[in-house]
């Protein structure tokens, strides 16, 4: 028999970490078994779902590289992949129950079974004894029945519930592993419970850990560290494939010290013994050196139109040719961690009079300062153009002469130089920027600051 594993979404909001990370999760044990993936969209409550709330998710699992084999944009031979439009079967499971008293309308248990107006159906949970889920990551949970309230299955309006709808839902469309958040354990035992009121076989239930924040905290979409909304991590310009390896760590470890895997590895590794029970950190930092893995095995090219959005939507259109972007990005890329801090680390490249700071200005204020910028002038003013190298051997010399003639250090010469550039102190080499920056703009720039001073 063909394993088969399911993403079942509400259509509530914007699609977040946890979203993806049970997705992903579910999806890794499907192809690593090489059974199906199906998704199913959870429509069933009216007040909160919409439609593009749904699209938001397919584009977000399709953004992160989950394919699935039937749903509801594709179809498949389970359908339909809606739970809404499945409404008739789950009111005939309703009145199955109802009729073999194992369901009853009302609040009071003791009540016959019938059918009262305005009431909401509750299914008939066992008084005592026990409830194991048998977890296949966690054992054995063991629940005590005398603590289980009867869970109500349609609501008074006639709309049924996740119980109901979902487990009727992953019955009919042959679910075999069911892999959800660990938020759903305390309402496992219902779902065993109603699995054996129906007489169906159990699929197999898989719960994964939370993830928290680095403050011990369950991810919420009003951490001030952000709201791990989906949308966030495309703004700041993670890669899809660093997203979904960095995902993947969060609960899993994979064979050996390799931490860079990509699909093919896990359909090879991926197996429910190396799964973590306990909740998994959300790490910034991890992240960021997962992502940059990603960017290292790009071109200078590639990076270079991956960070092309981000600078036109900082600074409008692109001053120069598409072979200078290129430049730039070579020059900034060992300080890209995601697409959007080449904002700020090109800023230079695109503004000429932008602010210094306070380092900045310190350098300029402090003694070789004037002295340093004249001489650079002197020397760029004779050149015809300015390129790296002729940058590099000037700045050599200026730095050996000046330590030879006056005891002034690399920072002394070098502070104020890259000051006047750049605003900064600390940064990229300055040959690169004076060759990116060609004789004109530097020679602007050291004037300006001279001017400052
Ligand atoms: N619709 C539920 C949710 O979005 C699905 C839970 C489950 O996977 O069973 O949380």
């Amino acid at each position: 028999m063909v394993p088969r594993f399911r993403f079942a979404p509400s259509p509530t909001g914007t699609p977040h970490i946890g979203n993806l990370h049970t997705a992903l999760f579910s999806w890794a044990l499907a192809r690593a078994l090489g059974g199906d993936f199906v998704l199913r969209i959870e429509d069933t409550d009216p007040d909160r779902n919409t439609p593009a709330a749904a699209q938001a998710m397919m584009n977000a699992l399709t953004w992160l590289g989950i394919d699935w084999d039937e749903g509801p944009d594709i179809g498949g031979d389970f359908g339909p992949y809606v739970q809404s439009a499945r409404l008739p079967r789950h009111q005939e499971i309703a009145a199955q129950l109802l009729a073999a008293d194992l369901a009853y309308y009302g609040d009071d248990s003791n009540q016959p079974a019938t059918q009262q107006a305005n009431q909401p159906l509750r299914l008939r949970l066992p008084r005592s004894g026990e409830t194991v889920v048998n977890d296949a990551l966690r054992g054995p949970i063991t629940f005590d029945n005398s603590l289980l309230a009867d869970p109500v299955l349609v609501r008074s309006n006639g709309r049924p519930l996740y119980h109901l709808a979902a487990m009727t839902d992953d019955h009919d469309m042959g679910i075999t592993h069911v892999v959800r958040g660990e938020e759903w354990i305390a309402s496992a035992p219902i779902h065993v419970q109603l699995y054996r009121a129906l007489g169906w076989a159990e699929p197999v239930w898989i719960h994964l850990p939370l993830i928290l924040n680095n403050r011990g905290q369950k991810l919420s979409k009003r951490d001030p560290e952000g709201g791990y909304l989906i949308n966030d991590f495309q703004d700041a310009g993670y890669l899809p494939e660093a997203m979904f390896n960095y995902l993947l760590l969060l609960g899993w470890s994979p064979d050996g010290e390799q931490e860079i895997v990509d699909k093919w590895d896990v359909r090879k590794q991926f197996r429910l013994e190396r799964l973590s029970t306990s909740p998994a950190v959300f790490a910034w930092d991890k992240l960021n050196w997962v992502n940059r893995q990603y960017l290292q095995r790009l071109s200078d090219g590639q990076l270079a139109d991956l960070i092309r959005p981000f600078l036109e939507d900082a600074y409008g259109d692109m001053p120069m040719s598409a072979d200078w972007l290129v430049k730039v990005t070579a020059v900034i890329r060992p300080d890209i961690a995601k697409l959007e801090d080449a904002v700020d680390l090109a800023e230079w490249a695109f503004v000429d009079d932008f602010a210094y700071s306070s380092s900045a200005r310190f350098a300029l204020a402090t003694a070789p300062a004037s002295p340093v910028i004249l001489r650079l002038i002197t020397q760029l003013a004779a050149l015809v153009i300015l390129d790296k190298p002729t940058a590099q051997s000037i700045l050599q010399q200026m730095r050996a002469d000046l330590q030879a003639a006056k005891g002034w250090r690399a920072p002394d010469v070098f502070h104020p130089i890259r000051a006047a550039l750049t605003g900064h102190t600390e940064g990229r080499p300055l040959p690169e920027i004076m060759g990116i920056l060609g004789k004109e703009r530097t020679l602007q720039r050291l004037a300006r600051a001279l001017k400052s001073v």
